[in-house]
C-alpha cells in the first residue's frame, strides 16, 4: 500500500486514507468544493453504493448521473444496483421500455439494442460537460501506482478522459504488487464474472494528464477506504474473504440469490460474499440473518475463482453472533433439539406428536395465537412428510449403516483480536491508523512471496506458431474486424475502402509512422497537440496505432502513447487501429513483458487492453452493442 502510495503520488495522483464511511465522503466533497464541481458523471462504483455516497451528494445539490447503463436505469428506478456485475437483470425488457416511456418520454420498444442506443442518446453529452467523474477500480498496482478498471461498455474509459477532476474510490484490499498480475487477474474477472475470455476494456490509469499528453483530467484523488476491512483482515479464519475480485459467480450459483435477487436483504454487496462481509461492514448483531439465508450446499465455494471458503465462513459467522450475544431461549431450544435427535425414540415420539399436531396448527396459523407466527405470517408452513424418512427405509429393507460416524465437524477458531501497537495508539491520522491496523492484523502471518515463472503463467496456453489465424478467430469472435493486409498499399486501400464503405466525412489521428501512411484523404481533426472534445465526437471514425496484439485474446493493447491520448479511441464511433506483423504476441503475459520493457519506469498514463467493440449483457443478458464506447472496432494489419 505504501508502494502504491509512492508511485501514485509521484505521477501527480492525490492519496487520501479514508478509516470510514464518513472520512471517505467528507474527503469527496472537500474536493468538489474545491473544484466548484456542479455535474458529476459515475460510473459503476460499489464503494460508493457502501459509503452511501449518491444520497449525500444529491442531498447537497450536486447533480450526479450513473452512466453504467444497468446503473442508469436502477437510477431512473430509484433502486441500488441488484447484482453488483449485472445492476438490473432482474429487469424484464418491457420494463426497461416502460421506465424509458415514462422517465425519457420515448416510444415504446423491445429491442434492446433500441433501449441501449436511447440511453446512449441521453449519456453521451453528459460526458462532455460533467465537471468531475467518479469512478472505482477493480485492482491498485503497486509497482505502477495505477489503477486499474474493467468493464464491457466504454463508460469508465470515457469518464477517466473527459472531465477535469477525477476521484477514484476504492477499498484497501484490491491492492495488486504488479502490473504483470493483471495478465492472471484480466481473464480471471472476466471468465469468472460473465463467460466472455476478457472484457471490452481493461484500463490502467496513472493518475492525471502528463506533461507532454493531449488528454485526460488535471487533478486525480483516489480515495483509499478501510471502513473495517482491517478488522476482517485482522480475523485469520475469515481474511480470505478479503481476496474476492467480485466476479458475481457465487451469486449466480447460489440457489438463494438466483431466486430472491441481490437487493431483497438490502445489503451493498449481495449473495454469498455479501452475506459473510456484510456483518464485518457492518456489525455482527445487525446483519447475522444473512448468515442463515443459505443451504450451505457449497456450490458459492465451489465455483470461486479465488477460493474463498464461502460457506464456512457462513457457518462461522452464524457461531460468532451466538457467542457474542447468546439468545437464551434460542439456545434451550436447540438444546432440546440436539437431545432429542440424539436419542432415536424420543425424535420419533416428537415427530409423531408434529404430524398430529399439524392438522390443529393450520387453524392457527399466522394468527396471534400460533406459535410460529414469525414464520407464517409471511410464508405457508411447510407439511410434514406422510412417510418419515426411517419409515421409507425400512420399508426398502435397506441394511443398516454398520458404523455409526463418529467424527464432528471440529469447531472453527474465533475471531482473533490482536492487541492494539504502540503505532496504532499514537496514529495521528487515518493514514497512520490504517497501515497500523494492516500491521496488526498481519502480526501472527509470515506470507511468503509468491513469484509465478513466465513459464507457469503461460502453461495453460497451447503454443501457436502462427498467430494471425489465432488473433483473427478471437477477435472477431468478439465482433472486432480484422483485415491481414499484403503490404502498406493495401492497407491504404483497405482504408480508403472502409471510409467510402461507411461514408465517412471527417475522420481524427494523432501523427504517428503508420497513421500518417495509411490516413485516407480526408478532412481531418490531428489530435496530436490537443482538440476540441465537441469535434472529436463529431468525427466519423478514430485512427490510431498500438503497442501489440495479443494472440490469446485478440486484443488491442495500447497506450497514451500509441493510441493518442485518452479519447481519441474511445470518443469517435468507429475505432480502427493499424499495426505491424511484427506487433503480434502470443498473450498477455508477452503483452505485460513488452510494455515494461519499452517504458521502464514511465509507463504512460494509460494502458489499455481493448477486445472487441463496446458492448453490453445489462439488458435480459443478451450480448448487444454498448451503450458508451465505439459501435465498430476494425484491426488492419500489414
Ligand atoms: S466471493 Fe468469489 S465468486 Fe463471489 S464475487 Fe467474490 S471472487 Fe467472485
Amino acid at each position: 500500500m505504501v508502494e502504491f502510495e509512492q508511485k501514485a503520488t509521484a505521477r501527480g495522483t492525490v492519496v487520501h486514507w479514508a478509516k470510514d464511511s464518513e472520512e471517505a465522503r467528507k474527503i469527496i466533497f472537500s474536493i468538489l468544493e474545491r473544484r466548484e464541481v456542479k455535474r458529476i458523471i459515475k460510473s459503476k462504483v460499489m464503494t460508493s453504493e457502501e459509503v452511501h455516497l449518491n444520497d449525500h451528494l444529491e442531498k447537497a445539490g450536486y447533480h450526479v448521473l450513473e452512466n453504467d447503463l444497468g446503473e442508469y436505469i436502477q437510477q431512473l428506478r430509484n433502486e441500488p444496483p441488484y447484482h453488483f456485475v449485472a445492476p438490473c437483470m432482474h429487469l424484464s425488457m418491457k420494463e426497461i421500455s416502460d421506465l424509458f416511456e415514462e422517465k425519457l418520454k420515448t416510444a415504446p420498444t423491445d429491442d434492446p439494442e433500441e433501449l441501449t442506443m436511447i440511453a446512449r442518446r441521453f449519456l453521451r453529452q453528459t460526458y462532455l460537460t460533467a465537471d468531475a467523474g467518479i469512478t472505482g477500480a477493480n485492482f491498485l498496482i503497486a509497482e505502477t501506482g495505477m489503477i486499474s478498471i474493467t468493464e464491457n461498455e466504454g463508460n469508465a474509459r470515457l469518464t477517466g478522459a473527459l472531465p477535469k477532476t477525477m476521484i477514484s474510490l476504492v477499498g484497501i484490499e484490491k491492492v495488486l504488487p504488479k502490473m504483470s498480475d493483471l495478465a492472471l487477474f484480466l481473464p480471471m474477472l472476466a471468465t469468472a464474472g460473465t463467460g466472455q475470455p476478457i472484457t471490452c476494456y481493461n484500463t490502467a490509469y496513472a493518475g492525471p494528464r502528463q506533461p507532454g499528453e493531449i488528454d485526460g483530467p488535471e487533478e486525480w484523488h483516489i480515495v483509499l477506504l478501510d471502513n473495517h476491512r482491517t478488522a476482517l483482515l485482522a480475523d485469520p479464519e475469515q481474511r480470505d474473504a478479503l481476496h474476492c475480485i467480485r466476479c458475481g459467480a457465487c451469486l449466480n450459483v447460489c440457489p438463494i440469490f438466483k431466486n430472491i435477487g441481490g437487493i431483497s436483504y438490502g445489503t451493498t454487496y449481495q449473495g454469498p460474499i455479501g452475506s459473510v462481509i456484510t456483518p464485518h461492514l457492518r456489525g455482527l448483531q445487525d446483519w447475522k440473518h444473512l448468515s442463515g439465508s443459505s443451504s450451505l450446499c457449497g456450490a458459492c465455494t465451489a465455483t470461486c475463482p479465488v477460493k474463498i471458503d464461502l460457506h464456512h465462513h457462513l457457518l462461522q459467522n452464524r457461531r460468532n453472533a451466538v457467542r457474542e450475544k447468546p439468545d437464551a431461549l434460542e439456545g434451550l431450544a436447540w438444546r432440546l433439539f440436539a437431545k432429542s435427535i440424539n436419542k432415536p425414540v424420543v425424535y420419533q415420539i416428537g415427530t409423531k406428536l408434529a404430524k398430529l399436531a399439524q392438522p390443529f396448527h393450520r387453524l392457527i396459523s399466522a394468527t396471534p395465537l400460533d406459535p410460529m407466527r414469525a414464520w407464517t405470517k409471511t410464508r405457508t408452513a411447510p407439511a410434514m412428510a406422510p412417510q418419515s424418512f426411517k419409515d421409507w427405509w425400512k420399508a426398502r429393507h435397506l441394511p443398516r449403516h454398520p458404523t455409526r460416524p463418529t467424527s464432528q465437524t471440529s469447531p472453527t477458531r474465533p475471531p482473533h483480536a490482536p492487541a492494539r501497537s504502540k503505532r496504532s495508539i499514537e496514529a495521528t491520522n487515518s493514514r497512520e491508523l490504517i497501515l497500523a491496523r494492516i500491521e496488526e492484523a498481519l502480526s501472527d502471518t509470515h506470507p511468503q512471496p509468491f513469484e509465478a515463472t513466465a513459464a507457469q503463467k503461460r502453461a495453460v496456453l497451447p503454443a501457436v506458431h502462427d498467430l494471425v489465424p489465432q488473433f483473427a478467430a478471437n477477435a472477431e469472435f468478439l465482433r472486432a474486424e480484422f483485415h491481414a493486409c499484403a503490404d502498406e498499399a493495401a492497407a491504404k486501400a483497405k482504408l480508403a475502402e472502409l471510409a467510402a464503405k461507411h461514408g465517412w466525412k471527417k475522420i481524427a489521428l494523432h501523427r504517428g509512422t503508420l497513421t500518417q501512411a495509411v490516413a485516407p484523404a480526408l478532412p481531418t481533426l490531428d489530435a496530436t497537440d490537443g482538440y476540441d472534445r465537441f469535434e472529436l465526437e463529431a468525427c466519423d471514425a478514430g485512427i490510431t496505432e498500438c503497442d501489440a496484439l495479443i494472440a490469446q485474446t485478440g486484443s488491442v493493447f495500447l497506450t497514451a502513447r500509441s493510441g493518442g491520448g485518452r479519447a481519441l479511441s474511445v470518443l469517435p464511433e468507429h475505432h480502427v487501429v493499424l499495426a505491424r506483423r511484427d506487433q503480434l504476441l502470443p498473450d498477455l503475459p508477452a503483452g505485460y513483458e513488452l510494455i515494461q520493457q519499452r517504458y521502464g519506469a514511465q509507463w504512460p498514463s494509460l494502458t489499455t487492453l481493448i477486445t472487441g467493440p463496446s458492448r453490453t449483457g445489462d439488458i435480459e443478458r443478451i450480448i448487444i452493442l454498448g451503450a458508451h464506447g465505439p459501435k465498430k472496432l476494425t484491426i488492419i494489419l500489414w
